[in-house]
């Protein structure tokens, strides 16, 4: 994984934590450290930008949870997620030497500049790009919560190795779902997707490959409605919704693959958000702050790829740093305005 050891020393004398002094001010603050954040300071090095990212504690981003991207450009063998995240990092180091394991706890975007607080102090920025990405959907049912990290999880690549022989159940029907039960029949004696409905969501690759893996079992129409357990998992009570039958999945394991909610708690009333708490940005990634940007995962529900998502950094960057003369006039303006008349 990832080697943060030298980002960590940094974060401890890191410059930016002074809201005091202008010159801790930064032309960018990337928050996020996957693909889109990364990219975002790729672009933002490479256009002599003052930057920051701010790349939260698990650093990497979704990618790095998943076990081999075969659809990223430039590999056409494919390439472990945890490596592509490692090398995207290193290339974004390359360019933007402060990139931070911190999260963000506060931000406010009426300020100029824009604040953006961590537990370490405030970062002052002309523009920032919110690149914090999604964080896994749960249940929200019976056993889920009691058993996290004791036969339930949401990482196939983190915990698939405990389930060496033994049987495991994954929770829905997309992309995630299928690609990570297949990884997970690398180990597991047997692994069965419970579905909601009587059709994946996944692509057709995916479910070719599936539907062919003898290791896989698929239980339709079907809903988990407590998960079972001593000291740790040993069944999913489920329901199936159009016979209403109850019955019991006996299962070592729980992996729950049921979508991703954006990472925006912070942002709430900071910028637009849409219904769904993603944020709305414009083909330039702006939000409807002026400097602030939105980049990857957090801004769009419909095409969650690594390629996608580093794509749409590298335009934020590109879009940030295009706006700063007209940032900084309206900065100096408004510094004129509250300068005492002589
Ligand atoms: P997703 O596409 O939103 O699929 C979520 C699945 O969980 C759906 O099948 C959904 O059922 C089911 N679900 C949702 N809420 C549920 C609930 N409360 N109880 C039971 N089931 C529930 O999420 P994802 O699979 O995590 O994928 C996220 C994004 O990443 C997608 O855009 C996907 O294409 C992308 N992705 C791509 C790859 C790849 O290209 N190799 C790999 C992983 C992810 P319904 O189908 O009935 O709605």
């Amino acid at each position: 994984m990832l080697d943060f050891k030298l980002t960590q020393q940094q974060s401890e004398d890191q410059p930016g934590v002074d809201v005091g002094q202008e010159d801790r001010v930064y032309d960018l603050i990337i928050i996020g450290g996957g693909p889109a954040g990364l990219t975002a300071a790729i672009y933002a090095g490479r256009a002599a930008l003052k930057a920051v990212v701010l790349a939260g504690s698990l650093p990497g981003g979704q990618v790095a949870n998943t076990e081999l991207v075969e659809n990223f450009p430039g590999f056409p063998k494919g390439i472990g997620g945890p490596d592509l995240a490692q090398r995207v990092h290193q290339q974004a180091k390359k360019f933007v030497a402060d990139v931070v394991q911190e999260g963000v706890r506060e931000v406010d975007f009426a300020a100029y500049p824009r604040h953006v607080r961590t537990s370490s102090g405030t970062y002052r920025g002309r523009t920032v790009i919110i690149a914090t990405g999604t964080f896994p959907r749960r249940l929200g049912i019976r056993g889920e919560s009691e058993f996290f990290g004791r036969g339930v999880s949401t990482c196939a690549t983190c915990d698939g190795f405990f389930y060496k022989d033994r049987r495991v159940v994954v929770v829905g029907g997309g992309d995630s779902a299928v690609e990570e039960g297949l990884f997970l029949t690398k180990f597991a004696r047997q692994v069965v997707v419970i579905h909601r409905r009587d059709e994946l969501r996944a692509s057709p690759i995916l479910q070719e490959r599936a539907f062919a893996n003898p290791k896989m079992r698929f239980v339709w129409d079907t809903v988990a409605e407590e998960i079972l357990g001593d000291q740790t998992v040993n069944g999913v009570r489920v329901r199936n919704v159009k016979t209403g039958e109850i019955s019991t999945i006996e299962t070592d394991g729980v992996f729950v693959y049921i979508g991703l909610i954006p990472a925006t708690k912070v942002f709430k009333g900071q910028v637009d958000l849409d219904a769904n708490g993603y944020v709305i940005t414009d083909q330039r990634q702006r939000t409807n702050v002026p400097g602030v940007f939105a980049a990857g995962d957090v801004q769009n529900p419909d095409f969650r790829q690594a390629v996608v998502a580093a794509g749409s950094g590298a335009v934020a960057a590109m879009a940030a740093s295009r706006s700063l003369p007209e940032i900084r006039l309206a900065m100096e303006e408004k510094a004129r305005e509250r300068a005492p008349a002589t």
